[in-house]
């Protein structure tokens, strides 16, 4: 989960880290008493779980309190790639002397963590690495070791960073361990014109598998991508792993191997899968019609292909979720349904039985997505 940059801002400052005086607000009357609160003179900026919010528009100064809640109207539900800003948060302006890039990332790869540097801060991190990456500097920190003051040190001077960015860097690796994240990023952090060391700008991605010990955060705060939520909420309340995609081929398989296979399979039949949806071991009826209803509610499917292979549940007992599905949820669109596995021949048979007209059966996973995909275009 991705924390908020005022969330960011909450965990560096209880880790020593100098930060803007900062305040959140979720309407511009509020955004105007912070303002002034804070002095007056602002930093607006929007709360989204994306960067590059300042080339958006979602960052913007304002020079007194009712400038600040004119400019905290503009931002207020404004889009940032796909979404909506719901709350802002207003900070006392820095003044800059320079910017800088510093991460710390999992590298599952190597088995250790990243350490990445730059003088370059304040753009966009992955352009300076890309044009020039001379001026970004990678270091493995291995995680028995972290980064103590020397360490520190040392990737501070490799990237040519100021000496008293050390101190930050040691305390940044504290919050990536403590709060168990994946990624703590800084960009820009700073040096002002009173020399300070501070972090103008924050992202923290905690790890999922840890957030059983780590329930300050909660749940997500309020949802903020609109497109697809409402049927990934649906399918998230019926229990069900359904990730949404932009193509046509409504999926269902189970397992995620099996899953993503079909994906490309589809794809490899020149369509578009329409999203991703795991019933998991237990393919019974009522997870059926759950699958099914959720991915025919998708305006975009033109057709479906549900690609079992038979295990503990066999292909018999799907083929009766998907015949008592059917009893449920009104087939609007193609079906091609592909049985293999564990008592296959009596799954078939049992959907043969059926004869729904919007029913196909193929009998090779190749077979069955070509014939999705043909139904798909055809649609
Ligand atoms: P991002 O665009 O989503 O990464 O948002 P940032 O919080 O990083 O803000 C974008 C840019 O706005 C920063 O790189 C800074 O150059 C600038 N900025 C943000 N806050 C301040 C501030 O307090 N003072 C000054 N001078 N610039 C700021
Ligand atoms: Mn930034």
């Amino acid at each position: 989960m991705d924390l908020y940059e005022h969330q960011a801002r909450e965990l560096f400052e209880e880790y020593g880290i100098l930060v803007p005086r900062a305040e959140v607000a979720d309407s511009a009357k509020e955004a105007r008493a912070s303002a002034a609160r804070l002095g007056g003179r602002v930093v607006v900026k929007a709360q989204v779980k994306t960067g590059g919010r300042g080339k958006a528009g979602g960052v913007k100064f304002a020079r007194d309190p009712a400038a600040a809640e004119l400019t905290a109207r503009q931002i207020l539900g404004m889009d940032i790639k796909g979404h909506t800003v719901h709350s802002v948060m207003l900070a006392q302006p820095v003044d800059i002397d320079s910017e800088f890039y510093v991460s710390y990332v999992l590298d599952r790869s190597q088995g250790r963590f990243l350490a990445i540097a730059s003088a370059e801060g304040g753009m966009d991190i992955e352009e300076v690495a890309a044009t020039r990456p001379e001026a970004v500097v990678r270091m493995a920190i291995d995680p028995f070791e972290g980064v103590p003051h020397k360490k520190a040190a040392g990737i501070a001077a490799a990237a040519g960073l100021p000496a008293s960015a050390a101190d930050t860097l040691t305390a940044l690796w504290s919050v990536l361990i403590r709060e168990d994240a994946l990624l703590v990023e800084v960009n820009p952090l700073v040096r002002t014109a009173q020399g300070q060391i501070l972090a103008l700008d924050g992202k923290v991605t905690l790890d999922d598998n840890a957030s059983f010990r780590q329930t300050r955060w909660g749940a997500q705060g309020p949802a903020d991508r609109h497109e697809a939520d409402e049927l990934e909420a649906a399918a998230a309340a019926k229990g069900l792993n359904y990730v949404k995609l932009d193509g046509e081929v409504g999926v269902i398989g189970n397992g995620a191997g099996l899953v993503m296979s079909t994906l490309d399979v589809v794809a490899g039949c020149g369509a578009r899968p329409a999203n991703f949806l795991d019933i998991g071991g237990g393919a019974s009826a009522q997870i059926m019609a759950d699958g099914l209803s959720v991915i025919l509610s998708d305006p975009s499917v033109t057709a479906v292909f549900v690609n079992v292979f038979g295990g503990i549940t066999a292909c018999d007992a799907v083929a009766d979720g998907i015949v008592r599905a059917l009893e449920s949820v009104r087939l609007t669109k193609p079906l091609v349904v592909r049985l293999d596995g564990n008592n296959a021949a009596r799954g078939r048979a049992i959907l043969d039985e059926r004869a729904h007209p919007l029913v196909e059966q193929a009998t090779t996973m190749d077979g069955a997505a070509r014939r999705a995909a043909e139904l798909a275009h055809a649609a």
